[in-house]
């Protein structure tokens, strides 16, 4: 825990009983209803369509407002949330040019800090409750505890990827024959070893897509050794094409459940249907992908076609916005590409599953869930699992009139529309406001200054 600048503090913990709300449960042993909510211990005890309750409780009416177990973003390098909006036409050539080589090897330990509370400020306030934070900026070991440290400070659920440093960036991509850095065995022993906690580790990998296949052989090695699921971004434009990760870890034995791809914008239609055999998850990060020319297209329909229904992601935010209604839409909108064929080259001419409004908001929260291996604790509300919710205004005027609330969620909702925010019973947004998130702003803006800085780099203005 940090008692240092930037620290989101809860509104309340406790007993909460949120009333008469549209639950959108994503349990189907419960299905959709207007009905109670009921928080005791962190947990979620009852759903109902009516509970009565006595001794003391903090009553949240519902009415006229959706009740959602919090939304999560399975693939975000959060060290970015402080330089946010800098390339929003970027190719990747340029992103990786600009961020990962121009800016990452600047980061100092609290920027990383500092990146990530900033990061984990815009995900909470956007009713995201879990962040599952692809941490390519291990420069040092006080940059992974730091990055960490963030983490349990914002109060925010995140499922931590040990990932590579930014220094040397292109040494540690793209055919690199570097291990993955040892400081993953002291952070497991050390730092994260409860996988109960709201903060847990998993190892962020660039498997035989960007590294050799010794190395990417050695690497899962490592990960399975440590007990920890594992991570790999694969089917990146023409060198996913080129490299076929998926097959490569089908031909070596090594795919498996444990396993979350993420992008797979030019993985295969038999690489992905290996995928669905063997039990692995994957993350579209559809904003992204639609945004910034070079990765290719979101694989949302091939996806549902191979039998795997996808988790969503955000990426990075020095691209696109972070929160999950632009990545929902911007999932959609290609759909309809696709629709009228005119999508990219992997979908032409396909006969593809289609997707609604109720599907994405899945995809958002309990495919999120099942994708980080914690579908057990969050994901949908149902007893018995942690408390993580959100409450959205449905009167507000971008939503009405929400006949359909699922559709007028996907289609409207922004992070004004979050009206509480709570993780494992916490609340940490309340009546549309995070406390303390001023001096996270502060903070943001001085350590993006700082960095442009140290890099050389000019800050990007308005003028
Ligand atoms: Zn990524």
């Amino acid at each position: 825990m940090s008692d240092q600048t930037g620290t989101v503090r809860p509104v309340q913990g406790g007993r909460i009983l949120v009333k008469g709300a549209h639950l959108l449960t994503q349990d189907p042993a419960i299905g959709d209803l207007v009905g109670d909510v009921l928080v005791e211990d962190g947990r979620i005890s009852e759903v109902s369509q009516s509970i009565e309750v006595s001794g003391e409780v903090r009553v949240v009416d519902g009415s006229r407002k959706a009740l959602l177990p919090g939304m999560i973003d399975t693939h975000r390098h959060a060290w970015q949330g402080a330089i946010r909006s800098l390339g929003p036409s970027w190719s990747y050539p340029q992103y990786r040019d600009h961020v990962q080589i121009g800016l990452g090897p600047y980061f100092e330990p609290e920027d990383v800090r500092i990146g990530n509370l900033a990061a984990d400020l815009m995900a909470l306030d956007a009713g995201i409750t879990t962040v599952r934070d692809e941490s390519h900026i291990m420069n040092s070991p006080e940059h992974s505890d730091a990055a960490i440290d963030a983490h349990w400070s914002s109060g925010i659920r995140c499922v931590f990827g040990h990932g590579w440093p930014s220094t040397e960036a292109e040494s540690w991509q793209f055919g690199s024959d570097r291990h993955h850095p040892d400081d993953i065995r002291r952070v497991r022993e050390q730092v994260l070893n409860d996988d109960t906690a709201r903060v847990t580790l998993y190892a962020m990998l660039r498997g035989p897509e960007l590294s050799t296949p010794e190395i990417a052989c050695g690497d899962i090695a490592t990960a399975r050794e440590l007990d920890l699921r594992i991570s790999m971004h694969v089917g990146l434009g023409e060198w996913g094409v080129k490299q076929q990760a998926v097959r490569r870890l089908f031909g070596s034995g090594e795919l498996g459940p444990d396993m979350t791809f993420i992008h797979c914008c030019t993985t295969t239609d038999e690489e992905l249907r290996m995928m669905a055999d063997h039990g692995a998850t994957a993350s579209v990060a559809a904003a992204l992908e639609v945004f910034m020319p070079g990765l290719g297209q979101p694989a949302t329909n091939r996806l549902l076609k191979a039998g795997i229904r996808p988790s969503l992601s955000v990426d990075v935010e020095s691209a696109v916005s972070g929160d999950m209604f632009g990545v929902m839409r911007a999932a959609l909108a290609y759909q309809q590409l696709l629709s009228a064929g005119v999508a990219g080259g992997m979908d032409t001419g396909k006969d593809l599953p289609t997707f609604d409004a109720a599907d994405l908001l899945s995809f958002a929260t309990i495919e999120g869930a099942r994708a980080c291996g914690i579908d057990d604790r969050t994901g949908s509300i149902s007893p018995g699992k942690e408390a993580d919710l959100i409450l959205m205004s449905l009167s507000d005027p971008n939503l009405l009139p929400a006949n359909d609330v699922a559709s007028a969620l996907v289609t409207g909702a922004h992070a004004g529309n979050v009206e509480m925010v709570m993780v494992a019973g916490r609340i940490l947004k309340s009546e549309g406001r995070i406390s303390g998130a001023e001096d996270i702003v502060d903070a943001a803006a001085a350590s993006s200054r700082r960095v442009h800085r140290a890099a050389g780099l000019q800050i990007p203005t308005s003028d």
